[in-house]
Formats: C-alpha cells, sequence, structure tokens
C-alpha cells in the first residue's frame, strides 16, 4: 500500500467522494470488524458509504492502483465470514445506494441500488401491487439484494423461483480496475434492462455467488410479478420425521408451491410459537407449504392435492398459524427468537431433497451421542425447498458466548459438520472464510482454474 497512515489513506478518500461518507474512527472500524458468523473480527483499515455507481467506480480505481484491497459489504449478515475484511483495506458499505431506480409495469422490471434490503423493497412493490419471484433470505429486513445475489441466497419463495439470482435480468458492476460494465440485455446501449440472456454469454451469471470477488454490485434489474389474489397457507405435523421427509419430498416433485419448510426439531418450534408442544404432543417434524395463485380454483386444486400427499404420508393438518407467522405477518422474524439460545454455527448448504432424512438421522444420533442436549446445547434442523430437486440444509446448535468451554465445544461440532457435509456430496451456497477452509482441495482443478483467470483478467 503506498498510503503509509491509515489518516492518509482515509483523506485521499474524502478527495474523491467528499465528505461525510468516509470514517476511520476505530469504534467505527470495530463496528464493521464482523458478521454474524463465529469468525474472528478483522478491522479494515477504513470505510467508506458510496452514494453512487460513480463514487464506488473512483474508490475501486484508486484502490485498485494502490494495490489496496477492497471487501464490499451490503447488510453483513453472512454467516460464514463473507463480509469480515481479511487484510484490512477498504470496506465499502453499500447501504448507502439503496434507491428503487425504475419499477416498469409493463416490461415487469424492478431496478435498485444493490444496498436495498429485499424487507424495503418487497415493501414498495407490495403498494404498487407487485411481488418477487425469490423474495429474500430470512434476514431479509437487513440483507440486502447485493449480498444475496452475491452468495446465491436460498429463502423465501426458493421452491418455486429459485436461488437469489434466478429472477436476476442484469447488473450494474464496478469491475476490480473501476471500469463499469452492464449487463443483461442493457448491454446493448438502446435496450432497456428487460431480459437477461441475449446476443453474448450470459455475463451477469459471472457475478452471481462470486462474494464480491469479480466486482462490485451496485444495480441490479430484477422480474416483478402480480401479486396473487389467492393464496393457501398449510401446515402438517409428523410424528415420524421420515414420512415429513416423504412427504416434503413429494409435494417438491409435484411443483405446486410457492415455499415448502421442514422443521426437523420441534423442540425449536416452542421457541417461535410458545406452548406449541403442549398443543400437539408427541409430533417430531413440521412441513409448511405455501401456495399462491392468480386463478382461485388453481390455487385450491393444489392445496387439494398436497392434502391428499398428507394423508398418504400419514400427517396431521395443525391449522395455519404456524404457516401465516412464516409467510405473512413474522416474515423475516420468524427465526429470530433462536438467537435467544446464543450464538449459532451456520452450516447450511444445498443438498439432493431425497436426502433430508438420512441427514437428520445423522445430526441427531452424532447429537445423542456428544450429549449435546443434556450439556445445553439446542439443535435446530431444517430444510427449505430450492427448486423442485434440492433444498437448503440447515443443522446447527447454538452456544453461550459467555462460555468458553460452551464456543470449543460447538465450534468443533461445527467445524466437523462442515467437512462431512462436503465428503457426503452437499454443496455450500456460500463461500466465505468458514468453508473456503473446507473446500481446499476438493474443487475441479480446472473450475479453480478458470475462476482465477477470470479474477486476473
Ligand atoms: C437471521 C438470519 C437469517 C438468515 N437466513 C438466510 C437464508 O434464509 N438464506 C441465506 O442464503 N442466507 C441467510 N442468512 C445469511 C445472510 O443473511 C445471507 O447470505 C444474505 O444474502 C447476505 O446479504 P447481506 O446484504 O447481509 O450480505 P453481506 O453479508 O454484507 O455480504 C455477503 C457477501 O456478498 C458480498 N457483497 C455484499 N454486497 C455486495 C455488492 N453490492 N457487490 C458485490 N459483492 C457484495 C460481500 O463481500 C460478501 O462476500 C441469514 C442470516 C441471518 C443473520
Amino acid at each position: 500500500m503506498k498510503y503509509t497512515t491509515d489518516s492518509e489513506l482515509a483523506s485521499k478518500l474524502v478527495e474523491l467522494v467528499g465528505e461525510g461518507k468516509v470514517a476511520d474512527q476505530e469504534y467505527i472500524l470495530a463496528s464493521y470488524s464482523m458478521d454474524v458468523s463465529p469468525e474472528p473480527r478483522r478491522r479494515p483499515d477504513v470505510v467508506v458509504r458510496p452514494f453512487s455507481t460513480e463514487e464506488v467506480s473512483k474508490i475501486v480505481r484508486f484502490a485498485f492502483e494502490n494495490s489496496i484491497p477492497v471487501v464490499p459489504t451490503g447488510g453483513r449478515t453472512s454467516m460464514c465470514g463473507a463480509s469480515i475484511p481479511q487484510r484490512g483495506g477498504i470496506l465499502l458499505d453499500m447501504t448507502g445506494m439503496q434507491k428503487v431506480i425504475e419499477l416498469n409495469k409493463e416490461e415487469m422490471y424492478v431496478t435498485v441500488e444493490c444496498g436495498i434490503t429485499w424487507g424495503h423493497l418487497i415493501s414498495i412493490l407490495k403498494e404498487e401491487g407487485f411481488k418477487l419471484g425469490f423474495r429474500g433470505p430470512y434476514s431479509g429486513t437487513a440483507a440486502t439484494v447485493g449480498g444475496s445475489i452475491s452468495s446465491n441466497s436460498i429463502g423465501y419463495g426458493s421452491c418455486r423461483w429459485g436461488q437469489a439470482p434466478a429472477g436476476l435480468l442484469g447488473l450494474t458492476v464496478v469491475l476490480p480496475n473501476g471500469n463499469i460494465a452492464r449487463t443483461g440485455s442493457q448491454a446493448l446501449i438502446y435496450a432497456n434492462p428487460f431480459n437477461r440472456y441475449n446476443m453474448g454469454p450470459d455475463l451477469t451469471g459471472l457475478f452471481c455467488g462470486d462474494h464480491g470477488t469479480l466486482g462490485v454490485k451496485t444495480e441490479a434489474t430484477l422480474s416483478i410479478h402480480l401479486i396473487p389474489e389467492h393464496a393457501e397457507h398449510l401446515a402438517y405435523g409428523f410424528e415420524d420425521v421420515e414420512k415429513a421427509c416423504q412427504f416434503f419430498c413429494d409435494v417438491q416433485k409435484h411443483e405446486v408451491a410457492e415455499d415448502i419448510v421442514l422443521i426437523g426439531e420441534t423442540g425449536s418450534l416452542e421457541y417461535i410459537i410458545e406452548g406449541f408442544n403442549d398443543m400437539f404432543p408427541g409430533l417430531n417434524a413440521v412441513v409448511i407449504v405455501i401456495i399462491e395463485e392468480n386463478c382461485s380454483g388453481a390455487a385450491r386444486a393444489k392445496a387439494e392435492l398436497v392434502a391428499g400427499l398428507a394423508s398418504k404420508h400419514g400427517a396431521r393438518s395443525i391449522g395455519d398459524l404456524y404457516a401465516k407467522i412464516h409467510w405473512t405477518f413474522g416474515m423475516f422474524e420468524d427465526i429470530h427468537p433462536f438467537f435467544q439460545l446464543g450464538m449459532w454455527t451456520p452450516e447450511c448448504h444445498n443438498l439432493p431433497s431425497h436426502r433430508i432424512a438420512e441427514k437428520i438421522l445423522e445430526f441427531k444420533k452424532l447429537y445423542t451421542k456428544l450429549r449435546l442436549r443434556e450439556k445445553g446445547y439446542q439443535p435446530v434442523i431444517a430444510a427449505m425447498a430450492n427448486n423442485n430437486n434440492s433444498v437448503s440444509f440447515v443443522a446447527h446448535v447454538y452456544y453461550d458466548v459467555r462460555s468458553s468451554e460452551s464456543k470449543r465445544t460447538a465450534l468443533d461440532f461445527w467445524e466437523q459438520g462442515m467437512e462431512r457435509d462436503l465428503l457426503e456430496g452437499g454443496v455450500p451456497y456460500w463461500s466465505g472464510t468458514s468453508w473456503l477452509r473446507h473446500l481446499r482441495g476438493k474443487l475441479d482443478p480446472g473450475y479453480v482454474e478458470l475462476y482465477r483467470a477470470v479474477k486476473q483478467a
């Protein structure tokens, strides 16, 4: 780095973007040294909060010319250390860029600045009668469109619509040298950003899941859809976890649901709905199915099909309360109560759906063998449907941050879990320091070479 002191660096950045957007006070650097993962804190040298693509471009160009690392961040809700700066440098806080640039109701797209949160965008669209397909991760009141696209998030609506990048029509990206590139149909200077796949390769896809390594996303165009008039919120309880998993796969294969979630550890439902276990004794798993349709007959027919599958698999309807909490008034909030349990050790990853039962049983066996529940750890086991064949599989424990013994045990369990997930064919959709430790030596060499070549270019 040519700038010998942090304050010299900060002054130079103020010259580039103006006052009020650059900070290097210790307490601010400390607050930007972490995300929501259990990874160790690391401080950036300086934080910049830009408000336009041009400002991002100036900062990135300057950093490139002076070999200063840049880490773009959104809500910093990464669960795997992806938004922690590993080598100091400039942390770009993208949350200053949160405007809706264009809502095109004829061409059915919305263009936004990438620092907007999913919650904010959804509420704006709702007022206008529109919804998104993928509606954000469970952290959607803090997670940003740019952060989720950069980490291939799975979440609300993934069953029908796929992962965060699936509804993406184009991006504006500041490349590592500071140049600005537009992808999708807007690459043609006369066209609107209404279509993703055009005259050349899908360069939008290059930046999806890149964790900011290939550029800083400043604007994204997403498909929008009419808010459906009819919705069905269904929830079923199961005594037998394997049957719950079979039901889940069956519904997913029939492609009738907007969203399907399985909770494989009903102890954790007690944190969301107090008294759940007294109301529904003997249940060991719950599956939620959400249906949305523009036509009431279609919604009803789908609900009937799901009810038929439920009775085939021995399910018990548990009413619509939990499904409504999940999909309507509790959206983005249903997992917050788990934080009463302490710090989590998340190892969410993509898994073929037919393997959920095997993974749950294996996790529970290990958990019992290590007597973790007796030692005060609470497990959470869940699966969120992704397309018609896979899930984001979530199995983690929470630990008491005040106890170093508790932390050590939970972190050991976590590291072993991530290693096992990869060896058994699971695929992380995030990278970040947590997964990178385990990915080494397990990736196809050609993939690694190609990724490096793209980065160097
Ligand atoms: C309560 C809770 C629930 C969660 N639920 C889910 C869930 O259901 N599904 C899920 O996938 N994840 C979930 N997460 C993890 C996390 O919230 C998501 O991965 C989310 O998409 C990250 O968005 P963010 O804006 O916070 O990104 P950050 O954490 O700020 O960044 C994530 C990565 O993207 C990069 N990045 C951020 N913005 C940009 C940009 N504009 N341009 C280029 N790169 C950028 C960062 O460098 C980093 O590598 C959850 C987290 C919490 C705390």
